[in-house]
């Protein structure tokens, strides 16, 4: 089949698997095991010199992980994807694959508190800088940029503003000095493809949509193979000059013959390699089973969303709303051009009476999850001040958005009145009406 013409709800139940050549099995099935048997010296040799691409070790490779990887970089319109542990583990080894100690990155500010406190304070340690700057001015990427700047990262619906990313505004920088942008797409698999708008990579927390089912932690990085990486060399030295781990290797030379897959190639084979965040079998298998069913799931977290969004809009007792929906201006302007489908099952909102209310909110809930997760197919609810991005200090919660009240839900997938029923039961105990 010629995936590159199907729709995207083909491709997330037929892209990169059709049966198993031995036993004819349609489902994928889940390879079980540590490593792999060569056919001969020869087979082994040219395996590991990288002169044919083939399964070794499940920590770099393995054949059920094989299939999400090739799934999930066609839904994006990638070339080649990597598959690792979670998505702060795809988060890490986007960066550490273009920077080094004494380089930086310049990143939006409006990041998920992990993202930020991996940035702020474990790359810092390891001497990669993270320059932090307004998401809602692309200009701020171009003055930050100085000559280590080895990449701009960015979410494209950061919760908990939700005010969608200029990908293309700051793509189109980044490409002036050779530099690529790293998107975080989590919040948004289908409904924007970051790589269409000039996106060199994307990087997906698996354990949230992809998955949706909650079963799973996971993460993937897609390559979207047309970023130019020889263009600039001295601004992207880790995939031009030798690489003393693997025999001298320069990374944009050696993968010719294989084709535009420099930078996932050595994300595989030098950072899976050594720092060894593998995804299991297991979990690759259980994600494939979520991204088979993406697509509707996706649609119906959107229209019960909305729903969810309009309802508190008009509610008494709720002062603010968060939702692409409810903005206005170049907020929503960006969301109309960067989204299609839907903004997503994400929103935000505040009550009147603050911090308290919002707790007693959350504690009156009854179908409602009470979790630190998003894109379930249950519906979840969480207070981001005290939990998610507690460990931020005060001024770098506001900075982040994140306001003493503010309670965030993720909008799941049951029937849509009985989503209103819980939130107004637990609205009415919150307002004490
Ligand atoms: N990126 C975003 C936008 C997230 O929401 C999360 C987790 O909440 C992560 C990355 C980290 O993913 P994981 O929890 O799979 O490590």
């Amino acid at each position: 089949m010629s995936e590159r013409a199907l729709h995207p709800e083909t491709l997330a139940i037929h892209a990169g698997w059709r049966a198993d050549p031995s036993t004819g099995s349609v489902a994928v099935p889940i390879h079980q095991t540590t490593s792999f048997q060569f056919r001969d010296a020869d087979h082994a040799a040219s395996l590991f010199a990288l002169q044919e691409l083939g399964n070794i070790y499940t920590r770099i490779m393995n054949p059920t992980t094989d299939v999400l990887e090739k799934r999930v970089a066609a839904l994006e319109g990638g070339v080649g994807a990597l598959a690792v542990s979670s998505g702060q583990a795809a988060s890490a080894f986007a960066v550490q694959n273009l920077a080094k100690a004494g380089d930086n990155i310049v990143s939006s500010i409006a990041l998920y508190g992990g993202t930020y406190n991996l940035f702020a304070n474990t790359l810092k340690d390891q001497g990669i800088e993270v320059r932090f700057v307004d998401p809602t001015d692309p200009e701020a990427f171009r003055k930050a940029t100085d000559e280590r700047t080895r990449a701009y990262y960015a979410e494209t619906l950061p919760n908990p503003k939700l005010e969608v990313f200029p990908i293309a505004e700051v793509a189109a920088i980044g490409k002036e000095f050779g530099i690529p942008l790293i998107m975080d797409n989590t919040a948004a698999p289908l409904l924007c493809r970051p790589l269409d708008h000039g996106a060199a990579i994307v990087m997906h927390s698996t354990t949230k949509y992809i998955g949706g089912h909650g079963t799973s932690i996971g993460g993937l990085i897609v390559d979207g193979g047309t970023f130019d990486w020889e263009a600039n060399p001295e601004r992207q030295p880790m995939l031009n000059t030798p690489d003393a781990s693997y025999h001298g290797a320069v990374w944009t030379q050696a993968v010719k013959p294989l084709g535009p897959i420099a930078y996932i190639l050595r994300a595989r084979v030098i950072l899976l390699r050594d720092l060894g965040s593998a995804m299991s079998p297991f979990n690759a298998f259980q994600i494939l089973q979520g991204v088979e069913t993406v697509a509707l799931r996706i649609e119906r977290h959107c229209s019960n969303t909305q729903k969810v969004a309009d309802h508190l809009a008009a509610r008494k007792g709720v002062s603010r709303v968060i939702h692409p929906s409810q903005q206005t201006g170049e907020a929503r302007a960006r969301a109309d051009r960067y989204m299609k489908g839907g903004y997503s099952g994400l929103l935000g909102f505040e009550l009147e009476g603050g911090v308290e209310a919002g707790r007693k909110f959350i504690d009156a809930l009854q179908m409602f999850y009470h979790v630190a997760n998003l894109g379930d197919a249950r519906s979840l609810a969480i207070h981001p001040a005290s939990t998610t991005h507690s460990q931020l200090t005060a001024e770098e919660q506001v900075a982040t958005g994140v306001t003493p009240g503010y309670v965030r839900l993720s909008i799941g997938l049951e029937h849509i009145d009985d989503i209103l029923a819980d939130l107004e039961g637990a609205l009415r105990a919150a307002l004490g009406e």
